[in-house]
């Protein structure tokens, strides 16, 4: 057999193994901030609340029952963007919903609530990640319980990225030897890839991820040479203060917006392997890369939990899986 393929799979239970004698609180930080909204928040005050922190999701509580109330993400805004489009004569009613009516937006607009998965932190890390993968959630929650009183704690939140940028820190030994092409590997997405121009509307670009169920889109031109991203994440300073009526603004107008701090978009060709894609996650913010050939044309796209999912489940048995 291949030598490459030995390797790879080596390289594979190496991670494998790592991920399940370290738990989800390893990969905290030895101290972070953790914002947490109020249920009864005004949506259009957590907007506010994220810009101002810099910060795109956080975990909600609901202060009467003393409970952990589900994560609020970019996802939220879209459905009230949906929710907003298929009722625009309630608008005065849209600027009066609390977080809390997240729930009832979903039922309004038809859209399935994302299943709110939580992990204990000194669970193996291992099982948060099975988790995010079954239900294609892009962070989970820490929640703690005190055995004695039964209340609940969010200790932190725990991300894809996050994840990953773990296992490229902390497995060097393990991710050189993933020495395999993306394509030959079938990393990512090459086919029915929906995509984008600097002229569409922000709204075009949403409706566009709520159809695929993606949280990014490539913007490209008349040649599909890629000129740049727009993320879900991208939504949040579009309707900051409540200004539904903007997105009908065009994607360049929303991307020259972006924060100073914007990491910028990543790319690698089909050639590159997974060790060089963990070193670019080794040292930068990735949060998706987005495949070119020699002109900057687009081939694909590799999003966070394509990677994940090859890591954890490339090559095992489904009777290996049950348990988790
Ligand atoms: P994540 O779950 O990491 O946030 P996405 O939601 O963007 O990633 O991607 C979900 C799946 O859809 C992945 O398998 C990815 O390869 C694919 N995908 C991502 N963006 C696009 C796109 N613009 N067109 C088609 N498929 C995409």
């Amino acid at each position: 057999s291949n030598p490459l393929d030995k390797d790879q799979m080596q390289g594979l239970r190496g991670i494998r193994e790592f991920l399940k004698v370290r738990t989800s609180y390893d990969v905290l930080p030895l101290s972070f901030r953790l914002v947490i909204l109020d249920n009864d928040l005004l949506i259009r005050k957590s907007l506010n609340i994220l810009i101002q922190n810099g910060i795109v999701s956080a975990p909600l509580w609901d202060s009467r029952n003393g409970t952990f109330a589900g994560l609020l993400t970019s996802t939220d805004y879209i459905n009230v963007i949906q929710y907003y489009c298929q009722f625009p004569h309630e608008i005065d009613q849209v600027d009066q919903f609390r977080l809390s009516s997240l729930r009832d937006i979903e039922r309004a607009i038809g859209v399935l609530p994302l299943e709110t998965v939580s992990v204990h932190p000194m669970r193996p890390l291992y099982e948060a990640c099975r988790r995010m993968l079954k239900t294609r959630a892009r962070r989970i929650p820490l929640i703690d319980t005190d055995d004695e009183t039964g209340r609940e704690t969010v200790v932190s939140v725990i991300t894809q990225y996050r994840i990953l940028k773990f296992i490229a820190v902390n497995n060097e030994q393990h991710t050189m030897l993933l020495k395999k092409p993306v394509r030959e590997i079938g990393l990512g997405t090459y086919t029915d890839l929906a995509t984008a121009n600097m002229n569409s509307s922000v709204l075009d670009v949403i409706h566009l991820m709520v159809k695929y169920n993606i949280s990014a889109v490539p913007i490209v031109d008349k040649d599909n040479r890629v000129m740049n991203l727009f993320e879900a994440v991208d939504v949040i300073p579009c309707i900051k203060g409540g200004a539904y009526d903007e997105l009908t603004a065009t994607v360049g107008d929303a991307l020259s917006q972006r924060a100073e701090d914007f990491g910028g978009i990543y790319t690698c060709s089909e050639e590159d392997r997974l060790d060089s894609i963990f070193e670019t996650i080794r040292k930068s913010r990735v949060h998706r890369l987005i495949v070119v050939d020699d002109d900057s044309r687009l081939k694909g796209i590799i999003s966070l939990s394509d990677i994940l999912k090859y890591v954890l489940l490339y090559g095992e048995e489904e009777d290996d899986l049950q348990e988790y």
